[in-house]
């Protein structure tokens, strides 16, 4: 039945209803920022088996397990001219590469190692006994994607009610942690998953047969590299410290900027961006017990983890403080700061493991 006649007032009612419908779309139709391409996936294991850094080391890539035949003389001598083309370009290339693999390998305004690259690829993608495993894996990486959207879903929600300590960290330039590139791409040996936030993104390795919990688990990865790139609380700190209004906060800012002396040699400013993430991904929003992890790093023997994890114990309070009753930005990044540098920093930090064992 249509009483509608008027052609003026159908337009209007037509308008109205998809008005009407635009806002629950908008909630519905969550995208984040997960990418899943057979592309990039293939890219990224031609990259690991050319092993063109020590990062990338072959035992990590178990051919048998992506059931693909041991590599011809030919097959090594291609990786060998991949490997040094990938070399000059560096981690920092990486997320530009998957996007580039995504888009199709165009080599419009590209050097030249790009094309050496891209000959790899296509010489391996050309063969059957490569291709097709492959191509199954990534069917079956197709199929739990949506239920990974849907976890970050979850944990997007979850963000929103933290915005008294991001905000704190967010600035005119910072990306959304969902705007964030995330590609997913499958496990290329049993016992290693690996991933990283090289460039503007993150990837990971799942494996598409894993239980439900362990591919939660693997969101919690993807969701704490995205915070580190969209807060970049190390930089906020030395903003903060070093270049503040007269200068007035100098000693601290040497603080920050000492570099402990452990194997890693990282600076205190990192520590305490580790601390940060690790607290508002790992325990505010995963809910990890703080306490049962230090124990843990302790049994461990991993000093520096031990460390971290008695950081995230005793800042933990003022974190989430911030959360349920926002101070100013300066006010919080002061107290963080100065508790930090009292009892977390390396020159004061005294490790109570040998107490949490006994
Ligand atoms: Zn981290």
């Amino acid at each position: 039945m249509n009483h509608i006649t008027n052609p003026a007032i159908k337009t209007l009612t037509i308008s109205l209803i998809f008005l009407y419908f635009l806002p629950l779309q908008c909630q519905t139709n969550y995208q984040s920022n997960l990418r899943v391409s057979e592309k990039v996936a293939f890219f990224h294991f031609i990259d690991r088996i050319s092993a063109w850094s020590p990062y990338c080391d072959a035992e990590r890539v178990d051919l048998e397990y992506l059931g693909i035949p041991e590599l011809s003389n030919e097959d090594k001598i291609i990786l060998i001219r991949y490997a040094s083309a990938r070399k000059p370009l560096n981690h920092g290339a990486e997320t530009d590469l998957f996007l580039w693999a995504e888009q199709g390998f165009p080599m419009q305004n590209k050097p030249a190692e790009y094309a050496t690259l891209k000959a790899a690829v296509e010489y391996f993608f050309a063969k059957t006994e490569f291709r097709e495993p492959l191509s199954r894996r990534m069917h079956a990486l197709e199929q739990i994607a949506p239920r990974i959207n849907d976890e970050f879903l979850l944990i997007d929600a979850k963000i929103a009610s933290l915005h008294g300590i991001v905000n704190v960290f967010l600035t005119n330039n910072s990306k959304k942690w969902n705007e964030i590139p995330i590609f997913l791409v499958y496990t290329l040996s049993a016992k290693h998953s690996q991933g990283g936030a090289n460039g503007d993104g993150i990837f990971a390795e799942v494996d598409p047969s894993e239980s439900p919990q362990k591919i939660s688990h693997q969101c919690g990865v993807f969701l704490h590299e995205a915070l580190h790139q969209s807060l970049h609380p190390r930089q906020a700190f030395i903003e903060f410290t070093c270049h503040g209004k007269g200068g007035r906060e100098t000693s601290l800012c040497e603080f920050l900027k000492a570099i402990a002396p452990d194997e890693r040699g990282d600076y205190e400013s990192a520590m305490l961006d580790e601390i940060l993430v690790y607290t508002i991904s790992n325990v505010i929003l995963e809910d990890k017990d703080p306490q049962t992890e230090f124990e843990h790093a302790c049994r461990s023997g991993d000093k520096q983890l031990a460390r971290l994890w008695d950081g995230v114990q005793i800042l933990l309070p003022t974190i989430r403080q911030q959360i349920e009753k926002p101070l100013s930005k300066d006010l919080f990044l002061q107290q963080l700061i100065e508790i930090f540098v009292s009892k977390v920093h390396f020159k004061v930090w005294k490790s109570p493991c040998a107490k949490a064992a006994a």
